[in-house]
């Protein structure tokens, strides 16, 4: 299939790969020319500008939140120059309230609009396994599964209006969080009580907490290892903020995303931004008045 892909940076390049190796033809943009190369190595086109991206059967977006997705999509007029019947396949993270504006400028223009979200870091991605989770009109979807069965492990439908695979996402990515917070403040009361924070961390996760997250994280709190991010302090704060937002349009009070949300503030008013946002570890440590 002849896609346009928009937006590699860490995890659309591996994206991006994989639907190359799948054997489609790719022509891809991104704002800095480094990534491009890249693909380009692999047998992909680079598009001259992200309009170019759009003249494909499906276009696929991975950009970093709202504001970006917003410059290049409407200001650089991507939408508008896309060709009747396109698909397009937006697989970041953003808010339920701009994927609702998005499905509505494509239907105007005949376009059809499908989030496709997913779980899973960069790692993941490269394996394609990735778990897709996915909302749009179902001759859409159904059209571009067969992209999504080559970069994810797991597709989940979750219906017709694109904004519930973004619900879907933040809400999750929220649980996520709330395990980083919990995991941090946790190992901040074992350490003041004289055990470290690995084996505190090895006895919780090889019992009651022997889940994905909770192992993952744990062993990069365990390690205090920060560096180089995965996943940085500012796209966690972003959905965290994206989260409460949707609780905020639909009434739902969501006291502990807004602990979260000041947590990671005081992560970047420390200079830790870029940072993977399990160093909320660190955070509840210097509270606590130990050395990390
Ligand atoms: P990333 O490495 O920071 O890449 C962000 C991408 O957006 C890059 O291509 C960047 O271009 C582009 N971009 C940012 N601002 C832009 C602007 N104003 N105009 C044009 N392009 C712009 O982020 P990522 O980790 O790939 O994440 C991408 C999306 O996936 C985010 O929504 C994130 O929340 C979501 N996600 C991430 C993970 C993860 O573990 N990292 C997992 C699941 C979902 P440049 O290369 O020029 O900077």
């Amino acid at each position: 299939m002849d896609i346009g892909f928009i937006g590699l940076g860490q995890m659309g390049r591996a994206i991006a790969a994989n639907l190359i190796r799948a054997g489609h033809r790719l022509t891809v943009w991104n704002r800095s020319r480094g990534p491009v190369g890249e693909l380009t190595q692999l047998g992909a086109t680079a598009a001259a500008e992200p309009r170019d991206a759009a003249r494909a059967e499906v276009l696929m977006t991975m950009l970093a939140d709202d504001g970006a997705a917003r410059s290049v999509l409407l200001e650089q007029g991507v939408i508008e120059s896309a060709r009747r019947g396109l698909v397009h396949v937006n697989l970041a993270t953003v808010s339920v309230q701009f994927a609702g504006e998005l499905a509505r400028l494509h239907r105007e223009r005949g376009l059809a609009y499908v989030a496709a979200p997913v779980f899973g870091r960069p790692d993941v991605a490269r394996e394609a396994k990735l778990n897709v989770i996915v909302a749009g009109e179902s001759s859409a979807t159904s059209r571009v599964e067969p992209l999504l069965r080559a970069i994810g492990g797991r597709i989940w439908p979750v219906g017709s209006e694109p904004e519930r695979a973004n619900a879907v996402k933040l809400a999750g990515n929220f649980m996520i969080a709330s395990a980083l917070e919990t995991m941090a403040e946790a190992v901040a009361l074992a350490r003041a009580y004289g055990i470290e924070g690995a084996r505190f961390l090895e006895i919780l996760t090889s019992t009651l907490f022997a889940s994905p997250v909770y192992q993952g994280y744990g062993r990069l709190i365990a390690e205090q290892r920060f560096e180089p991010a995965s996943f940085p302090v500012r796209l966690g704060l972003k959905d965290v903020r994206l989260a409460l937002q949707a609780g905020e349009a639909a009434h739902v009070p969501m006291p502990f995303a807004s602990v979260l949300r000041d947590n990671f503030l005081e992560a970047v008013a420390a200079g830790e931004a870029d940072l993977e946002w399990a160093v909320l570890a660190r955070v509840a440590s210097r509270r606590a008045g130990l050395a990390s």
